[in-house]
């Protein structure tokens, strides 16, 4: 029975991941900068025999962790980046940080990173004590948040040794992702202008941050004609200086740009440019641009996601303890109502309203939806997006979080060390091992797989240019 081997691998070791878990909780870490959850992902590994790599795609914290030989070759996908600014004190039914202006988990990296690990482990482990033959590999992908450092390391080929992937994503319920999601892609634009006395001589300067208002109005007007779905917003890097009676030579913007698919975000991004070199020519400034990172749409591979829906569907349900559900009751009181309708009509669209009326009335959502393939695009982005183009993909959400907790919010990063925060991990870990079993103990299936993806993922022309690689930007 692999469904009761599987439970009883993940069982077996599942104190190691959720206190590796909470050590990357403890040392939140954003992009590019993840030496702590790195290392102490890389010491599990290895621990657990696996040949390491480090400096993938000349990613300093990307790397992989090989154990096994021949097919089918299996990848699991963990991150373990935070998010800047996000910290809050953990447990707590109020907003308090941990430490004032640092970084926290808020999209639940913590929890992915481990729980994709202990998937892997357990893959091993099944591979190894039943006699079977493949090979787990478990690539360890940065600044999922900032630089999407999957899309470089698909560019750069690291995903190609793989039959498939796997992964997951901390959410406030469980099921089997099947629908695509947005492209994104993010920009920065750098005016340049010349500074003088505001008011003696305002005529002797020009305005950057003239520059950066006049382009950011620009983008107002061109949002109506735009495709639907596309989504562009905007952060200052720079405003310049602190001084009124400047003018400001310099400002910064840090754009980031949606669209359907990559052929759409191609026909958008020169547009946007234009707007920003039709502000410099107005304030007789200038503008450098750059892209620093870029993702695609996800291409599902429903062969596979129908392996993982009857994985789930023979889990059942999580098995939330009273501890869990003691939290969830009292965590809910703090989650805005407009946050718990939301999950609640998401719910809906899934379930029909009956079904979906009653389920949002519950604090925790224990049982896994039904596995459906009319589920509609979500409008968020993901890299796991780039390594579906490369290779045969499949992800699930798995319960972590008390019903209507928002990603991103100080709520998520509060229950990122509860007991539904592991228990929803450990129930993750054992859904994506047991879909990898499926896969092992089936011989003819990959090729099923792998057909599928040949004749649905489009030819993969990666969105970030050649020679671009991921930074912090500042
Ligand atoms: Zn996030
Ligand atoms: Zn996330």
């Amino acid at each position: 029975m692999t469904k009761e081997k599987i439970v009883e691998l993940v069982n077996r070791k599942k104190d190691i991941f959720t206190d590796l878990s909470d050590r990357i909780w403890d040392h939140p870490e954003t992009g590019l900068e993840e030496i702590y959850s790195s290392e102490a992902i890389l010491e599990v590994l290895k621990k657990e025999g696996f040949e390491t790599e480090t400096g993938l795609a000349g990613i300093g914290t990307a790397f992989k962790g090989t154990w096994g030989s021949g097919h089918p070759v299996i990848g699991f996908l963990g991150e373990y980046d935070a998010l800047a600014g996000m910290s809050q004190r953990s447990m707590s039914i109020e907003q308090i940080p941990e430490k004032e202006g640092c970084p926290g988990h808020g999209c639940g990296h913590n929890l992915l990173g481990a729980g994709a690990l202990s998937a892997a482990v357990a893959l091993k482990d099944y591979i190894g004590e039943n006699g079977r033959t493949g090979t787990v590999v478990y690539f360890g992908c940065p600044a999922e948040e900032t630089a999407s450092c999957k899309t470089p390391m698909s560019r750069d080929g690291v995903f190609d040794e793989l039959d498939i992937a796997i992964t997951w994503h901390p959410a406030d319920n469980s099921r089997v992702v099947t629908e695509t999601c947005l492209t994104d892609a993010m920009m920065v634009f750098r005016f340049k202008g010349k500074s003088s006395h505001a008011s003696a001589a305002p005529h002797l300067g020009r305005s950057a941050l003239d520059a950066a208002e006049l382009f950011n109005v620009g983008i107002q007007f061109l949002r109506e004609h735009i495709p639907d779905g596309c989504r562009i917003q905007y952060a200052y890097l720079d405003v310049g200086g602190q001084a009124p009676n400047v003018v400001q030579n310099s400002a910064s913007l840090y754009y980031d740009y949606r669209a359907l698919n990559n052929d759409m975000a191609r026909e958008l991004m020169p547009r946007i440019v234009r707007v920003a070199e039709g502000a410099a020519h107005m304030t007789e400034t200038e503008v450098e641009w750059e892209v620093t990172s870029a993702m695609s749409d996800y291409v599902p591979n429903l062969t596979l996601a129908r392996i993982m829906g009857e994985a789930m569907e023979e889990l059942g349900p999580v098995g939330f303890s009273k501890e869990a559900n003691d939290f969830a009751d009292k965590m809910t009181e703090t989650i805005p109502e407009t946050d718990k309708r939301n999950s609640a009509v998401n719910l809906k669209a899934y379930l029909g309203n009956e079904e979906g009326s009653r389920r949002a009335e519950l604090h925790i959502q224990d049982m896994p939806l039904p596995y459906s393939e009319n589920v509609s695009r979500e409008m968020a982005s993901t890299d796991v997006g780039d390594v579906s183009y490369v290779v045969p993909t499949v992800q699930c959400k798995a319960c972590t979080e008390t019903f209507g907790t928002q990603l991103h919010s100080w709520q998520a990063v509060s229950q990122g060390k509860s007991a539904i925060a592991h228990e929803g991990m450990i129930y993750a870990a054992k859904v994506m091992a047991l879909t990898a079993a499926k896969v092992v103990d089936d011989p003819g299936i990959t090729e099923k797989i792998k057909e599928e993806h040949s004749v649905n993922a489009p030819y993969y022309d990666c969105p970030l240019p050649e020679g671009i690689v991921p930074k912090v930007v500042r």
